[in-house]
């Protein structure tokens, strides 16, 4: 069972108060091979402010100025004013905003966002979101760690995109060789993909399938 708690918390952009409702960490035993987590469980817990309409992990996390100028400029303000669902508005719009300074963050909000709009039933959003998570991870110039590869990876293999895929996973092959053992989750999960891309397998997949 995942516990609820309600805190005041003090928002960096306009300094105003809101409650805010926040799932304590539950345990979800499984995911699927892109990190999202098994049966409709949040992928990415999202606060937004009541006030100013500033979306974030942490609403008092401080902020540098060129966010507070975008969550008060007529873009933001018009994209939130003509969204319709309000938690894939704050998803979307915690994407917005970190894409102003940090586009790991942007890209990780994306794939939350994606996640959800599977879960209920918008195909072409969650296509959307997915590819605007491979954009801005690319964008980032981040190296990624094996645990972030990985769903990068599988996001090409959901999106249909083989040739991409294919060459992504023959990278990383010799890399994975040399960083772990052979009984390693991340060689079985690198294997699976191998099989599901060579299949043609654009499905998505749990990690339990190779534990
Ligand atoms: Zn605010």
């Amino acid at each position: 069972m995942s516990r609820i708690l309600t805190l005041s918390v003090r928002c960096a952009v306009c300094g105003q108060t809101s409650e805010q409702t926040v799932t304590a960490s539950r345990y979800v035993p499984d995911h699927g091979l892109d990190g999202k987590p098994a049966g409709n469980a949040p992928g990415m817990p999202v606060m937004e402010c009541s006030h100013c309409h500033h979306a974030a992990a942490d609403l008092a996390d401080p902020v540098p100025e060129t966010v507070r100028t975008y969550v008060y400029s007529d873009g933001y303000r018009h994209w939130y004013a003509s969204q319709t669902d309000p938690i894939l508005r704050q998803l979307e719009g915690a994407a917005l905003i970190a894409a102003q300074t940090d586009l790991v963050t942007a890209a990780r909000w994306h794939l939350a966002a994606a996640w959800y709009c599977e879960d209920h039933a918008m195909p072409d959003r969650a296509e959307q979101n997915r590819r605007q998570y491979l954009e801005m991870t690319l964008a980032s110039g981040c190296k990624l760690t094996p645990d972030g590869m990985l769903p990068y990876l599988d996001s090409l293999r959901l999106l249909g995109r083989f040739e991409e895929a294919r060459a992504l996973a023959g990278q990383l092959q010799p890399a994975f060789a040399r960083l772990f053992e052979e009984q390693d989750i991340h060689r079985k999960i690198l294997q699976l993909e191998l099989h599901l891309i060579e299949s043609g397998d654009a499905a998505p997949h749990m990690v339990s399938e190779v534990m």
